[in-house]
């Protein structure tokens, strides 16, 4: 896998060949920069380790939902994982075979399921026997067919962040596999259903593939359950979860992954689909961020140095969320002096950091700094947080780079408010 697609050239950080000194010149700081050439690799890497299998790659939406990334990734042929009306607005727009998109997620409205039948997706992974009544009744209304999955919970420990796993028997998520047959059955009597697969997703940034091995063994004897009871399956969806490197983990190459799924699926008469995020984009895409101020703070048990940034948890949450780790690096290659720092936002709230007691190369106001590994769940999580305009995103190709976002201005913060009250 492609890391972020950085170097140093004579002690200056590029991405691709643009010297991120002169994106920060032209837009300003905080922005999210995105490599075509690693966005591209980390697709082409993951698809074609399941080339000659009949498959369909589906990346993940949320992970990254830019409009240009989509349309990208689109043009190479993958479909998308949806959890939302607005992703399925987004994926359209950016021109993704509608044929190519499964909607996945455990609160789907019936304006979204409504959306998505006319949109002409693929595949409705349900969640439970509710959601498949109020499909069957949105069908009808529209006189559609939903092709559905059932998405069966395998209560299998992903061993990933308690936040990100989603495939245990506790987690919200999908259906336990001992109720799920009576769903099928459910499904088969239903006039607007037409059964198409089975599927799960068991959680994000796995580093071993046997959990992905595990689920996918509870869905090939489940798939056998169905095959006894006269139900056929055309689909048959595992998910994403593949985990990167952002600091030191060992996450499976995707050849290898692959390689271990097509193994367990020898012999198998169905479509494949993947639903990866995070391996696309994740070492993709960085955060660039410039220091405001350093300070240090004593009195207490020890002084501690705080290195303070204009990007905050609004614009990356995975710190403060997942008390997640990101590589941090200066943009200008710095002196030898290291320092220990706690790497802070400007925002109003002790969980507004981007790094804790890190070692660093000494850095002074002024310094550009550069965020590893943001490409996933790092713009797409963002939000406006102490009225706080969410940054631009940024797209390079070669030498030339180009803004995919333009950043907020204070007026869109104020987008649909209303200062006429009644009193
Ligand atoms: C989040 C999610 C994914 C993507 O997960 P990654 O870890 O980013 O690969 C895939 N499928 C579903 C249903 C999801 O909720």
């Amino acid at each position: 896998m492609i890391m972020d697609n950085l170097t140093y050239r004579d002690g200056k950080l590029f991405c691709e060949d643009v010297p991120l000194e002169a994106i920060a010149k032209q837009v300003g700081t905080p922005f999210y920069l995105y490599s075509t050439t690693a966005l591209k690799h980390n697709f082409q890497e993951f698809d074609s380790g399941f080339d000659g299998q009949d498959h369909l790659t589906c990346f993940a939406v949320k992970s990254c939902s830019n409009l240009a990334i989509l349309q990208i990734l689109g043009k190479m042929g993958s479909g998308a994982d949806i959890v939302s009306g607005g992703e399925l607005f987004r994926a359209m727009k950016a021109g993704i075979d509608p044929n190519k998109i499964i909607y996945s997620g455990v609160g789907k409205t019936k304006a979204e399921l409504r959306e998505a039948l006319y949109g002409g997706i693929l595949m409705f992974n349900i969640e439970s026997p509710q959601e498949l009544d109020r499909l069957q009744g949105v069908a009808e209304e529209i006189g559609a067919t939903a092709r559905v999955a059932f998405r069966i919970n395998p209560d299998v420990d992903p061993k990933t962040h308690a936040y990100i796993s989603t495939g245990l028997a506790k987690n919200k998520f999908g259906i336990p596999v001992d109720e799920a047959l009576q769903e099928y059955l459910r499904a088969r009597d239903m006039e607007n259903i037409e059964i198409a697969g089975v599927s799960c997703h068991i959680g994000s940034q796995l580093t071993e593939i046997s959990p992905f091995v595990e689920a996918l063994q509870k869905l090939k004897e489940f798939i056998t359950t169905l095959n006894d009871n006269g139900i056929g399956i055309s689909y048959l969806d595992l998910g994403g979860g593949v985990g990167i490197t952002y600091d030191d983990e060992k996450p499976p190459h995707p050849h290898d992954y692959a390689a271990a799924i097509r193994k367990e699926l020898a012999g198998m008469d169905c479509t494949l689909i993947l639903e990866p995020g995070r391996v696309i984009t994740g070492n993709a895409g960085i955060l660039v961020t410039r220091v405001q101020y350093t300070k240090v703070n004593s009195g207490g048990e020890k002084e501690k140095q705080f290195v303070v940034v204009d990007a905050a948890m609004n614009d990356l949450a995975r710190p403060s969320l997942y008390g997640a780790y990101h590589k941090i690096v200066p943009v200008t290659e710095a002196s030898e002096d290291q320092e220990l720092v706690d790497i802070v936002g400007p925002i109003c709230e002790t969980g507004d950091f981007l790094a804790k007691d890190r070692m660093m190369p000494k850095v002074e106001q002024g310094d550009l700094l550069a965020v590893l590994s943001s490409g996933a769940y790092g713009f797409s999580m963002s939000s406006n947080y102490n009225s706080r305009p969410r940054v631009a995103e940024v797209l390079a190709c070669n030498e030339r780079f180009q803004v995919i976002r333009y950043r907020e201005e204070y007026e869109d913060l104020l987008r649909g408010e209303s200062l006429s009250v009644m009193e």
